[in-house]
């Protein structure tokens, strides 16, 4: 279980997370959603060890993070798939995927993971395997650094907008991917722009704006929350009814 409490991170002057408190319960997928520059990646550099806290504390198993450089905490488990891939783009695919077995390196517990497994999941990237990763699609680098992530046996995979710039149909596969991901035990967390997509596949949500937790609470009911219809899922507020209390359409396809 990865808990996150009350923590504050800050550039300078600007404080991009402000008492941010969250849970994700293992095996759940839970997403985060929010406007750009709400303090998303922050969040998810800060869990990782890429970025210094200014206070609170993050605990992974109940042991703080807090502190810990990046490959310790990668070596704990807690391994993120950043936002822009960063695969090693003269690197084949295959290199790219060995790479990842770094993180799991030391770690007694974690059992070696093979390439198969990968190419499995992803089967576009085993007719790719030699071809330098610079060279695949979008889509799959996406499929690629999320591969190179599963190498490292996490405990917890920590996604920064993986459907970022992907054509629907690629975006729906990387989707399915976590799915069966999570149903095979991977506990996620989940940052995504596409907030539909996002409170569907997961079962709990927050939503972050300017650095702050504004909303929490079972993917169903954000569903259904006017502030989450209105700002993420491109929904209106229809006139107060008659019944009083506030109505609202939602249009599909709609994000923010
Ligand atoms: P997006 O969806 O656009 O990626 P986000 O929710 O992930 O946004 P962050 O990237 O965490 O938001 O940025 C939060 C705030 O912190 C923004 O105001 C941003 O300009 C600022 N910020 C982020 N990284 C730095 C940095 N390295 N130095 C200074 N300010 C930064």
């Amino acid at each position: 279980m990865l808990e996150v409490e009350n923590l504050t991170v800050a550039y300078g002057g600007i404080v991009a997370a402000r008492g941010v408190s969250l849970r994700v319960p293992r095996g759940q997928i839970v997403a985060l959603i929010g406007s750009n520059g709400a303090g998303k990646t922050t969040l998810l550099n800060a869990i990782c060890g890429a970025v210094r806290t200014r206070a609170g504390d993050i605990r992974f198993d109940g042991q703080s993070l807090v502190g810990q450089p990046a490959h310790r905490v990668a070596r704990r488990g807690v391994l993120l798939v950043p936002e822009g891939r960063q695969i090693l783009a003269p690197l084949s695919v295959r290199e790219n995927l060995e790479l990842g077995r770094l993180a799991a390196r030391g770690r007694a517990d974690a059992r070696e993971q093979s390439v198969g497994e990968i190419y499995r999941l992803f089967p576009r990237l085993e007719e790719r395997t030699n071809q330098p990763a610079g060279s695949l699609s979008g889509g799959e680098q996406q499929m690629l650094a999320i591969g190179r992530a599963l190498m490292g046996r996490p405990e917890i995979l920590l996604l920064d907008e993986p459907s970022l710039g992907l054509a629907p149909k690629l975006a729906a596969s990387v989707f399915a991917a976590l799915q069966t991901l999570n149903q095979n035990g991977l506990t996620i967390l989940l940052v995504e722009q596409n907030a539909r997509r996002a409170l569907e596949l997961a079962t709990h949500g927050y939503v972050m704006e300017r650095g702050e937790i504004v909303d929490a609470g079972p993917c169903e009911q954000l569903r259904h929350d006017p502030r989450v219809v209105v700002h993420y899922l491109g929904g209106e507020l229809a006139r107060p009814s008659d019944r009083g209390g506030s109505e609202y359409v939602s249009h599909p396809g709609g994000t923010h």
